[in-house]
């Protein structure tokens, strides 16, 4: 027999979690649900991102490290940021996700482990078809990762935690983007987190299309950390994922859409962490007050200046590293966070916009607005 809910949720990643989280410390009397596979402590990751004091202090039992500086670099240039009221910091997923999990097990609500196949909604009642059970629930927020389709622009990417023979030297400064490594598959760099001065994250991302074969990026990281004169002990952990950097289109959804599912990744970085924060910070706000859609994160002019950078990097990839170093270079520390948190003003982004080519720029402005 079918069980009955207000509120499920499908999938307990951040989005998930956070809603669950929320929902029990608001008014309303929803008796929810939470279905994901998968336990939390299994979710092996690094979330990165800009924080302020604040949100540092919020996070403090999950980071696994804190950086005053970053850098991008390429063939000619080294660029490296800090800001006086942003540090960039990395929290330790399985913990974070953990904390959540373990705070709603405390209060009862119900983690459903199993897969959803199917959602359909029926009258006012929604049907969740799981492996092993059916849920009837009057409201979905459903979580699940979005699509990647295989000829769309994709962030992909493969990194290693290593424990390393000899020092960094400089593991104060996290290489956010490193450009000096192979650019015939896509736009390609390599990120470095050092934790300390024997332990660094590196991983390949590559901004096309294509997704390549594990051992691939794996070459490039060893390639790199060669470059750099590290050689490495033991890997750690691994993690690899896909991104996809397509409009998430959710306006005619049946079913409400919430995290990266729900356009919460940013579409021209790939970062989703304070987006999705802020997405359900403000859905459970609607729920206490009776509305149960999602709201939009991100402003329409945030979204398609995304899509037109996206579709600049596509078309004229002998320009792309420039790009990212010219925007670099134009902004402060402050600015360039500031720019990255969906906080840019209008002066910011004057000072991006002026540094961009502008033909390539004002084209694909242009094919977005016909289309
Ligand atoms: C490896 C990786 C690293 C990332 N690093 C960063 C970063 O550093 N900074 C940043 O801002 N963003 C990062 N991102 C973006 C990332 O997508 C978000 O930060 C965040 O994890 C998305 O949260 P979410 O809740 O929307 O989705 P997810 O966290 O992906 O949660 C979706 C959940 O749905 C569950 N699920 C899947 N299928 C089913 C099913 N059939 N039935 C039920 N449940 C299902 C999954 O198990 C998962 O727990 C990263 C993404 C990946 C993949």
């Amino acid at each position: 027999m079918s069980k009955n809910y207000d509120i499920a949720i499908v999938g307990g990643g951040n989005a998930g979690l956070n809603l669950a989280k929320r929902l029990t410390q608001s008014n309303a009397p929803n008796k929810i649900i939470v279905i994901e596979p998968i336990a939390a402590i299994n979710k092996q990751a690094n979330w990165c991102s800009w924080h302020n004091e604040e949100s540092l202090k919020k996070n403090s039992s999950s980071i696994k490290g804190i950086w005053d500086k970053w850098r991008i670099i390429d063939q000619n240039n080294v660029i490296e940021h800090s800001s006086l009221h942003y540090k960039y910091a990395c929290i330790d997923a399985a913990k974070y996700l953990s904390e959540i999990e373990n705070f709603l097990i405390a209060r009862d609500v119900e983690i459903l482990r199993d897969k959803v196949q199917l959602i359909s909604a029926k009258d006012n009642k929604k049907e969740i078809i799981c492996e092993s059970t059916t849920i009837n629930a009057t409201h979905v927020y459903d979580s699940r990762p979005p699509e990647i389709k295989e000829n769309s622009l994709k962030q992909h990417f493969y990194g290693i935690e290593i424990e390393l023979e000899s020092g960094v030297k400089n593991h104060e400064s996290v290489t956010l983007m490193d450009f000096r490594a192979d650019q015939r598959s896509g736009l390609h760099f390599i990120y470095a987190l050092p934790f300390n001065d024997s332990r660094i994250f590196v991983e390949s991302t590559v901004i096309s299309e294509n997704i390549k074969p594990k051992s691939w990026y794996k070459k490039m990281i060893i390639q790199w950390l060669e470059n750099q004169n590290l050689t490495y002990k033991t890997i750690i952990s691994e993690e690899n994922g896909v991104i996809s950097q397509v409009l998430q289109d959710n306006r005619h959804a049946k079913i409400h859409q919430i995290g990266s599912r729900g356009g919460a990744t940013r579409l021209a970085s790939g970062y989703a962490f304070h987006n999705i924060n802020n997405q359900i910070k403000l859905l459970s706000e609607n729920i206490d007050a009776n509305n149960y859609n999602v709201p939009d994160v991100m402003s329409n002019f945030l979204i398609n200046m995304d899509l037109i950078f996206n579709r600049v990097l596509i078309n004229n990839p002998s320009l792309s590293v420039d790009l990212f170093i010219k925007m670099a270079k134009s902004l402060s520390g402050d600015q360039f966070s500031e720019f990255m948190l969906n906080k840019a003003n209008f002066k910011i982004w004057c000072k991006v916009i002026m540094r961009m080519p502008k033909t390539p720029f004002l084209k694909e402005s242009i094919k977005i607005f016909l289309d």
